[in-house]
């Protein structure tokens, strides 16, 4: 039997273009065809959010709705089946990521490659997210929940920590290599300095403003910049004091969403060095000028883009969070304060993750 209806509470887009959000009570969602029904219990609060609540990101081919509920770190209970769903089970735990379900028969589900399926389903945009109570999801893209997380850590790792994980795989670095992550301090970069370091055995330099120095090396970093202090020539020098004799970092991980730092990012690698792009810049695409055909060329640099990462890696990343190994930085907050989380965000005031308490 499905909850009674209009009991479902959420918190919408009430201005998309502004980060106006307000308290609807929705109609609890009935699950059909290769649905569950999960009473969620937290949800975390993504920067992707923000891009979509102010409609921010260029890359977004539609406007978002008046009304949307958005949200993509979501965790909660499987509390009801769709017609012929039988797993998973109900009372099972699982989580909800930036894409709610993929087509699994495109050439893109084929390689493994769910972020470019042309039929997939972004939770939060058009499709309703993870900022309400009760939630309809597909049963076989859910992503169960290990045992030995709980669920308002694990939010987070749904979508900041599998898309660090999964860019950090990309970056071709081995055991003792040195990785600049650039925004360290953030809810992508701290989560990225302890996989980096605590799971993948790599030497990290952690590139932040200076209230986040405390934060970056309780997670793991040998080396702190602050790049307030320092100018784009400053920083180069000390990377490439501290890294590989001289010549720079084997690999330098973007997560920071400023331009800025994909122009200083080439400046830190060394020769045949990867550049991951993981942040997403707002506003106006902007060329990275660094990045000029001669320079790559001549210093066999890899540039790789990163988008979130597939259910293999969504695996993989919790369960190194339920090991203990990594750890999700975050506060709680409540559904009511979503608009004052974005305007915090805007300002690049927040430290680690917000995680909405669902209850
Ligand atoms: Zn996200
Ligand atoms: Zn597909």
């Amino acid at each position: 039997m499905a909850p009674e209806t209009k009991s479902n509470k959420a918190v919408v887009y009430a201005a998309p273009g502004s980060s106006k959000t307000s308290i609807q009570y929705l109609d609890v969602p009935v699950p059909s065809d290769g649905q569950i029904l999960v009473k969620l219990t937290h949800s975390g609060v993504c920067h992707s959010d923000l891009g979509v609540c102010l409609q921010s990101w260029a890359l977004l081919p539609f406007p978002t709705q008046q009304g949307q509920v958005g949200g993509h770190e979501g965790v909660g209970e499987v509390i009801g089946h769709g017609p012929g769903v039988t797993e998973p089970s109900i009372g099972t735990r699982v989580g909800i990521k930036w894409l709610a379900d993929v087509c699994n028969t495109c050439p893109s589900c084929l390689e493994n490659d769910d972020n470019t399926c042309t039929k997939q389903k972004i939770s939060g945009y058009y499709t309703p997210g993870t900022f309400q109570q009760y939630v309809v999801t597909s049963a076989s893209y859910a992503t169960p929940i290990p045992d030995g997380i709980d669920s308002a850590a694990a939010a987070p790792i749904l979508c900041a920590g599998l898309t660090v994980y999964s860019g950090l795989q990309k970056a071709g670095a081995k055991p003792g290599d040195w990785v600049v992550i650039s925004g360290g301090g953030g809810g992508l970069g701290h989560l990225a300095v302890q996989y980096a370091s605590r799971v993948m055995g790599l030497r990290v330099i952690a590139i932040d403003g200076s209230s986040k120095e405390a934060l970056c090396k309780e997670c793991g970093c040998e080396e702190f910049l602050d790049f307030m202090e320092h100018t784009d020539e400053e920083l180069e020098d000390k990377v490439k004091k501290i890294a590989n004799n001289g010549r720079g970092a084997d690999a330098v991980l973007v997560v920071s969403a400023a331009n800025k730092s994909y122009e200083q990012g080439l400046k830190l690698l060394k020769p045949q060095g990867t550049m991951v792009c993981i942040g997403m810049p707002e506003g106006t695409p902007v060329p990275i000028q660094s990045a000029y055909p001669a320079r790559i060329t001549t210093q066999q640099f890899r540039i790789i883009g990163s988008a979130i990462g597939n259910r293999r890696e969504a695996l993989e990343a919790l369960d190194f969070a339920a090991r203990g190994l990594v750890k999700c930085h975050y506060s709680l907050k409540k559904m009511e304060d979503l608009t004052q989380i974005f305007d915090e965000m805007t300002a690049g005031k927040l430290q680690g993750r917000v995680v909405l308490d669902l209850s």
